[in-house]
């Protein structure tokens, strides 16, 4: 490569946002065919809302949402933040929380109050040995609008489930257009229920996904993707992408992501819009006809 025309592409992505972070992420992102998308942050503004709280019969609504925020404020996820949010915004106040445990991918556990108390999703029931299937009708139809469900558990028993909105970014329907004009292949890759992610995906256009996916399966993804011949870019904002994001080609950090995502990429969105995807394409295929 010719070192000026690097630099001009470079300096012409710093200007526009685009972080590019050497000449070899720039020369491998010309040659990506598939760009892996994280849900939640990347397509999504990553600031998921409380938009629902719904009791199981014999437990009350604000009981449920104190229990359920006062684990939260242990969790730095996202979606914690929202329902200690929208527990404050409907003037629940939390109580203390003991044994605090994050489980990955899965939800938070620990003890409020001398009870019990979980909150997550299907697999974290599946790890308590509870069966969910009496609520799948009622948390199917949050999840076909887009909306990510958790359960709260009581003491071993499902006590309500809470349902948060996290809006996509008016930027990301245009921009996956382009991008697959530009001839990427794109996959979804989330931990969310697959029901959220395809409601999510049909909206934008996206038709592949890989839901309920746990941090390292990310990054398994893009290693079985890349053993099939491909060359992967992956975009991420979260410290669950990180791995992902080391692993691919081309590892794309949301600027207004964990410092972990950023530092384990090639390339940083700092206003974390996928259109930045769309012109690092073209700075990159720029600098390779130049080359040749
Ligand atoms: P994402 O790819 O969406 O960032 P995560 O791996 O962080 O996914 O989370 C996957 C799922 O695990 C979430 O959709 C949620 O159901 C559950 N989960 C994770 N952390 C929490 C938490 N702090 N509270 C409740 N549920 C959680
Ligand atoms: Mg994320």
């Amino acid at each position: 490569a010719t070192p000026v025309s690097i630099m001009t592409a470079t300096g012409r992505g710093a200007q526009a946002g685009v972080l590019i972070k050497n000449a070899e992420a720039l020369e491998r992102f010309a040659r990506v065919d598939i760009l892996i998308v994280d849900k939640t942050g990347t397509l999504t503004a990553g600031k998921p809302a409380l938009v629902a709280v719904l009791p199981e019969a014999g437990h009350d609504e604000a009981d449920v949402l104190r229990l359920a925020a006062s684990l939260e404020r242990g969790s730095e996820h996202p979606l914690a933040e929202a329902i200690v949010q929208g527990a404050e915004a409907r003037n629940v106040t939390p109580e203390d929380a003991t044994d605090f445990e994050a489980v990955t991918g899965k939800g938070v556990k620990g003890r409020v109050g001398g009870r019990d108390v979980a909150l997550g999703n299907v697999a974290l029931l599946a790890d308590l040995g509870l069966d969910s299937t009496q609520f799948t009708a009622t948390a199917n139809e949050r999840r076909d609008q887009g909306e990510t469900v958790m359960f709260v558990v009581v003491d071993g028993r499902i006590a309500g489930l809470v349902a948060v909105a996290d809006p996509i970014k008016p930027t990301t329907a245009d921009a996956i257009r382009e991008l697959h004009a530009q001839g990427f292949r794109i996959v979804m890759a989330t931990g969310d229920n697959e029901r959220t992610a395809r409601a999510v995906a049909s909206r934008i256009g996206i038709d592949e996904i890989r839901a309920d996916v746990l941090p390292e399966d990310k990054a398994r993804i893009v290693a079985e993707l890349q053993a099939e011949g491909h060359r992967v870019a992956m975009a991420g904002d979260g410290v669950n992408d990180a791995p992902a994001l080391a692993r691919a080609d081309v590892g794309i950090a949301m600027g207004t992501g964990a410092d972990v995502a950023i530092e384990s990429a090639g390339i940083t969105l700092v206003k974390g819009d996928l259109n930045g995807i769309v012109r690092a394409r073209r700075l990159a295929e720029m600098t390779m006809r130049n080359i040749r």
